[in-house]
């Protein structure tokens, strides 16, 4: 979509990135890295610095002690964690749960190591999970759950009872689960994210995914990190090293020192809010009908109002004709099932909002 958007000069509020700046005071401390020298290989599970002041990030935050030395991997971006995390994890036909619509980097993660993925849709219209039907579809296969919140494409979260309910599935059996967070600090309306790192039994058996390219504005950047108790962070680290071995050093650096001052993280939910707010307000008089997003930079609407085709075709018919791209967001899901939702990203200057919604009124 970002390719049809740049044949066709469309606004593009498709593929996940922010069109603004990212904080001048960390470009310079990325450079000043490099200019004094710290350009070659970092250590394989990251620097340790990073790891450290992670690790008091998480103390902050969910206020569990993450052992920086054996529990936390520096990562190519959350992609390259969630890969060998799940080659870490997964032999030949392992079962994995997936709720759908699903982020499109876990299953051909799982299908590529053999495993088969299990699917569970989320419900219509809140996307929330039906727990009934995930202990339906358990069996004795059954490997590994992939829990993402906040969610992409959705913009649903998963609440406290959610988590005490995997908590208690999970518990006295040899269930992993794989926690996606990249959104963590983009959650609006006073919900709190809801992390595994706070409830034990799902950090006992847990890997929680972040990202630095959310977080920080710079998707470019590639530069993430897996938590993970040791006998399955030593697991990942074995992938890891073979996969890329280690991730950029300047980079790990800077952020090591950006992470110091917490106000670079946690403006983040107001900040995003209010553009979501933006966005909402702006498209109020359209034809499009809101599922108001409670996190993420993504919010999905129903575009009922405006006809029946399928998303595939309304999502290119906006692109080419009007000019403004979105993703369909049966491409989540592994049979393209017929729901008319698009998915928009609002992590855009208020002026590229203003000029798309403006032609989505118009549609
Ligand atoms: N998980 C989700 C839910 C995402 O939206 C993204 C962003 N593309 C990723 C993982 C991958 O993050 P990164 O760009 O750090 O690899
Ligand atoms: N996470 C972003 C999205 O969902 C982009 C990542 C990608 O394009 N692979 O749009």
């Amino acid at each position: 979509m970002s390719k049809m958007a740049a044949d066709h000069n469309a606004i593009n509020l498709s593929q996940g990135f922010p069109n603004f700046d990212i904080d001048q005071g960390l470009i310079e401390l990325v450079a000043n890295y490099m200019k004094k020298g710290y350009n070659q290989y970092a250590p394989m599970q990251g620097l340790p610095v990073l790891r450290q002041n992670i690790s008091r990030k998480i103390k902050s935050l969910y206020d569990k002690d993450i052992d920086p030395d054996s529990e936390i991997t520096i990562s190519d971006g959350a992609t390259e964690a969630l890969f060998s995390t799940i080659s870490a994890i997964i032999e030949k036909d392992d079962e994995v749960i997936v709720f759908e619509p699903a982020y499109d980097s876990y299953v051909p993660a799982i299908t590529l190591n053999g495993g088969i993925p299990v699917y569970v849709s989320l419900k219509v219209p809140d996307f929330s999970i039906d727990w009934d039907e995930v202990k339906a579809k358990i069996s004795d296969k059954t490997k590994l759950i992939i829990i993402n919140t906040p969610n992409n494409p959705t913009g649903a979260i998963l609440s406290k009872e959610d988590m005490q309910i995997l908590s208690d599935i999970v518990d006295g059996t040899d269930i992993l689960i794989i926690s996606d967070e990249v959104y963590e600090h983009i959650v609006f309306d006073g919900y709190k994210h809801e992390s595994i790192l706070k409830y034990d039994t799902l950090k006992e058996r847990g890997v929680a995914i972040f990202s630095f390219g959310k977080t920080f504005h710079a998707t470019g950047w590639k530069m993430g990190y897996s938590v993970a108790p040791d006998w399955l962070t030593a697991e990942i680290r074995k992938v890891h090293q073979y996969v890329t071995f280690s991730v950029n050093t300047p980079v790990q650096w800077a952020i090591a020192d950006y992470l110091e001052d917490a106000t670079h993280y946690l403006g983040l939910g107001p900040f995003y809010q209010k553009k979501r707010d933006l966005f909402l307000k702006l498209t109020n008089d359209s034809r499009l009908d809101p599922i108001v997003s409670r996190g993420t930079y993504f919010q999905l609407f129903s575009y009922k109002g405006i006809s029946l085709e399928a998303d595939m075709e309304i999502a290119e018919r906006i692109t080419k004709d009007y000019g403004v791209a979105s993703i369909p967001i049966s491409v989540f899901y592994h049979n393209r099932t017929d729901h008319k939702y698009l998915r928009f990203c609002f992590a855009k200057k208020d002026e590229t909002l203003e000029r798309a919604a403006d032609i989505l009124c118009r549609i």
